[in-house]
């Protein structure tokens, strides 16, 4: 095997000897691993186009590039209506801008809640109306404590660890779908072997209005829908007598494509069995979050698969499963 086509680069770790590491692990003295421990890159395999020198990615994010299948790698881009190629960006929270927001809130904007706040804020409810709902009966998805108000002595939900800090995973292509061969297909891959029922990630990006990442709006700076997610909206219901939180109303689209996360590339697939993780909503420290938690034990070298269906829909915070349909 001549091409080396994986890297561990998500956090931050010098990747000659991360490489020279994972080497040593899987006892690899061969041709893959000499130029690495050597410094020289042997003739007979094709120079690798970013060099042997870790200064390479020096200042730049572990996920800017992304590994192709020739061994190389090449700059995430985006292409969107005004915006060709532009690099995408990556943020840790997502974004949002109340310049992109119209005046008159959209309609899928839940009655009892103040327009223009903070798309993902639980504690914005609108004077007169649910008021419980800006106090205590939201449930953190992750510590079963209650969100309270930050300006009284309760303690509530103090949540600052509720995921795998520095997840170890690697954007990279994967062979094209055959259905669209000339698509470029990039795909994660878990540089690291991940337990079942773990937070590796939360899908991030720019909050816009409904409909506002729609690919037929001309000139759409925010990209497509290709990297959207719906966020929707936590609202009270009773369920067989029991006030319980669920999601409502879409509130916002996630839009991922010009800023986002590495979570952006993950791909999903038609059959159950390759699934591996799920896109989930939670109430985790004050914000309606769409996590990525596991559904299965994960192990090095298998790509990320999402299941885009029941878990996103109905786990928002916690175990509420077997819940009726909303919407
Ligand atoms: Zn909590």
């Amino acid at each position: 095997m001549a091409v080396i086509n994986f890297f561990a680069r998500s956090r931050q770790l010098p990747w000659k000897e991360t490489l020279i590491t994972y080497f040593d692990e899987i006892s690899d003295t061969g041709p893959d691993s000499a130029p690495f421990r050597s410094g020289v890159w042997p003739p007979d395999v094709p120079a690798h186009p970013l060099g042997l020198d870790d200064d390479i990615f020096e200042g730049e994010h572990p996920h800017t590039f992304y590994f192709c299948l020739n061994g190389g790698t090449d700059r995430n881009l985006v292409m969107s209506g005004s915006r060709i190629d532009k690099p995408m960006e990556n943020i840790k929270e997502s974004v949002f801008d109340r310049r992109y927001w119209p005046k008159t809130a959209p309609h899928s904007w839940p009655a009892n809640r103040t327009y223009l706040d903070h798309p993902q804020n639980v504690r914005n409810a609108t004077v007169g109306i649910l008021a419980n709902q800006a106090d205590d009966f939201l449930i953190c998805g992750d510590c079963d404590n209650t969100f309270v108000d930050t300006t009284t002595d309760d303690t509530g939900c103090t949540c600052v660890s509720w995921h795998v800090e520095y997840p170890c995973v690697q954007v990279r292509e994967y062979p094209p779908y055959p259905s669209a061969p000339s698509l470029l297909n990039k795909g994660v891959m878990a540089m690291q072997a991940f337990a079942k029922d773990e937070i590796i990630g939360e899908y991030v990006g720019l909050l816009l209005p409904p409909g506002r990442a729609d690919p037929s709006i001309r000139k759409n700076v925010f990209a497509d829908d290709v990297y959207t997610i719906d966020l929707n909206a936590a609202v009270i219901v009773t369920v067989k007598g029991e006030e319980t939180s669920m999601p409502g109303n879409k509130i916002a689209d996630v839009s991922a494509g010009w800023k986002g996360n590495w979570t952006r590339f993950i791909n999903t697939s038609p059959r159950k069995g390759n699934w591996n993780i799920e896109f989930e909503q939670r109430l985790v420290a004050d914000k309606i979050r769409i996590l990525v938690r596991t559904i299965r034990d994960i192990a090095f070298g298998e790509e990320l698969i999402a299941s885009y269906g029941t878990g996103y829909m109905r786990t928002l915070f916690g175990d509420n499963l077997g819940l009726p349909d909303m919407n």
